[in-house]
């Protein structure tokens, strides 16, 4: 491709939108635009590197004995009822009528669809396995889309629905996608890390999702400094402390003490002279429509994912203030679990039950309670694991040291077992003739958030610095004198030598001075980059440079493509 003609916008000003240098540099090397919030085009160099991870997604797919198929984005409400998520599904479900005032959807994932044409086609146990994947635009009417490719609202997904016999033979085809997405993630070159995830209401440790590695990340993974134990902290459980400074020391008297204007952990600890681990903050939550009061150790965080799992509710949301009030007799800030209502239900963190001695919020305004006990002023909650994990717990496993890092989710696989294949009727008949449900895997990847987790893990103060497996572009030929004919020449002999060879070359052919064309190759991230200039006259020889470590090499013009051919393998 020639620059001159290639349609590639660059940006020299950083857009105010971006927040994250992903969406920065994507937006700034002319690979995509905006066209409204979560709604992204793909300018001919974004496309490029779009392609090329969806090239090796296919490829990895096919060799994971998954079949290409293409399924409709546009899909009836019917099928969603009988899935039961037409009404359960977030407003991210678009939905909308058509002109015969048919009741459809925009797909955000595909199972409804894929259970369908497996019902309707698959007869026998000899049908299976059979493993489906697609790579296909998704809908998702994001509450916040935000990051560019990050999370859009309209984003291009490989999705894959996997139909086994039984849970055993699931198990194996899982193993073969889970080294298939490693695989993938691999070969993009990008550094990621497996974890394990929450399956939502499903349960069980039946799901991982693949992290690449970024501070930038959306989420938190919980990684063990002394094992390989990785999770999200969503879902890495907690394992009860059982030393606290105070269990030892003697009980005190309960007393109410007066705390004007001082609600937040910080101001009463602080007011208080007492440390966040000896205060239990009840924070007051909305369990799909019923109050639950949720009490857990100053210092610690809710986990909305345990609490939810364990109340079996599908949505948790903070009381508003007047709930609150009405609920506790005092505003937010000031709640408690002594002498709240009796039918109210509370749930308390494990590491609350060891508390001695502690301060709580005393349910009238301006006032707490200091020296409460379990049992004597407040009779023993249900006690459980409904808290974030923290840095420097013990890891779940071995009992190392956890350590928080951050991560991007590009890829999440799932065992689903009979939930779809249940309630849309997808059977087979057994060897003996018996009916039985299909059990299910699903297996996502954004194909868009990779391209930009890549970006934010492989980057300057220059520009990006594409890993060669995903790059637009292999090779810029940066022409330093288009008006001088040996150097022209030179260049378009290595140009053509490129391509014959197979290489995707981008040949700059501008009217531009070369300090613009170097920046230009930067940004544009370019695994490698040949200057014809100056030394071809005096050496007859081009110059090399390596996006990556800088490191520039000068070769015989004659020897060029042979060495450039050498380097990308
Ligand atoms: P998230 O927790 O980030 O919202 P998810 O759990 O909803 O993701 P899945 O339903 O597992 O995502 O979708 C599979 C993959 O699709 C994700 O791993 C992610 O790479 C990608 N993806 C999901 N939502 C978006 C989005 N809004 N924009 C871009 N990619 C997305
Ligand atoms: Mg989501």
């Amino acid at each position: 491709m020639r620059y001159s003609k290639f349609f590639l916008p660059t940006l020299k000003e950083v857009p105010a939108e971006a927040e994250v240098i992903s969406h920065k540099l994507l937006l700034r090397a002319g690979m995509i635009r905006k066209l409204a919030s979560g709604l992204y085009s793909y300018l001919p160099l974004g496309l490029r590197s779009l392609r090329k991870v969806e090239k090796i997604i296919r490829e990895e797919m096919d060799r994971a004995g998954a079949q290409e198929v293409l399924l409709p984005m546009v899909q009836p409400s019917e099928l969603w009822k009988e899935s039961g998520r037409w009404e359960r599904y977030g407003k991210e479900l678009l939905r909308f009528e058509d002109r015969h005032g048919r009741a459809s959807c925009l797909g955000p994932t595909h199972e409804e669809v894929i259970t369908d044409i497996v019902r309707k086609e698959i007869r026998s146990y000899r049908d299976l396995p059979l493993n489906l994947y697609q790579i296909q635009t998704k809908f998702r009417d994001e509450i916040r889309p935000r990051f560019g490719l990050m999370r859009s609202r309209e984003f291009l997904m490989k999705d894959a629905y996997s139909f086994d016999v039984d849970d055993d033979a699931l198990e194996k085809t899982y193993q073969v996608m889970y080294k298939a997405y490693c695989r993938i993630f691999e070969r993009c070159g990008l550094d990621f890390r497996p974890v394990e995830a929450d399956t939502g209401s499903i349960g069980g440790h039946a799901s991982h999702e693949f992290m690449v590695m970024a501070d930038t990340g959306e989420d938190q993974i919980a990684c063990c400094t002394s094992c390989d134990y990785a999770a999200n902290v969503e879902l890495a459980p907690v394992i009860q402390s059982s030393n606290h400074q105070i269990t030892k020391s003697p009980n005190h008297q309960i007393t109410k003490v007066s705390t004007p204007g001082k609600r937040s952990v910080e101001e009463v600890t602080e007011f208080l002279g007492v440390s966040a681990d000896c205060l239990v903050k009840t924070l007051i939550v909305i369990a799909d429509d019923r109050p639950v009061a949720a009490l857990i150790r100053g210092d610690h965080e809710l986990n909305d994912v345990k609490l939810m799992r364990l109340l079996g509710v599908e949505g948790l949301n903070f009381a508003d203030d007047a709930t609150v009030r009405s609920v506790t007799g005092a505003p937010v800030g000031f709640a408690g679990p002594v002498g709240l209502s009796e039918g109210l239900k509370v749930v308390a963190d494990q590491d609350v039950s060891i508390l001695k001695n502690f301060v709580t919020g005393a349910n009238e305004p301006d006032a707490h309670f200091t020296g409460v006990n379990w049992g004597r002023d407040v009779s023993m909650p249900e006690f459980a694991d409904i808290r974030v994990i923290t840095e420097g717990d013990p890891c779940p496993r071995c009992k190392g040291k956890i350590e928080l890092k951050r991560g991007i989710e590009v890829g999440h696989i799932f065992k689903l077992g009979t939930k779809y294949s249940e309630v849309l009727g997808a059977t087979f008949l057994d060897a003996d003739g018996k009916k039985q449900l299909a059990v299910m895997g699903c297996y996502g990847i954004g194909v868009g958030r990779t391209v930009a987790a890549a970006i934010e893990q492989n980057h300057d103060e220059n520009g990006i610095i594409f890993p060669i497996p995903i790059a637009p572009f292999e090779v810029i030929i940066s022409l330093i004198n288009v008006k001088d004919t040996v150097m022209s020449k030179a260049a378009e002999d290595l140009y053509n030598g490129l391509m014959a060879q197979g290489v995707e070359v981008l040949l700059d052919d501008r009217k531009e001075r070369p300090g613009v064309k170097f920046k230009d190759a930067d940004l544009l991230g370019i695994p490698l980059r040949i200057v014809v200039g100056k030394r071809l006259e005096e050496k007859n020889e081009v110059e090399i440079r390596s996006r990556v470590t800088g490191e520039t090499i000068s070769v015989i013009k004659n020897e060029a493509v042979k060495k450039v051919v050498e380097i990308l393998q």
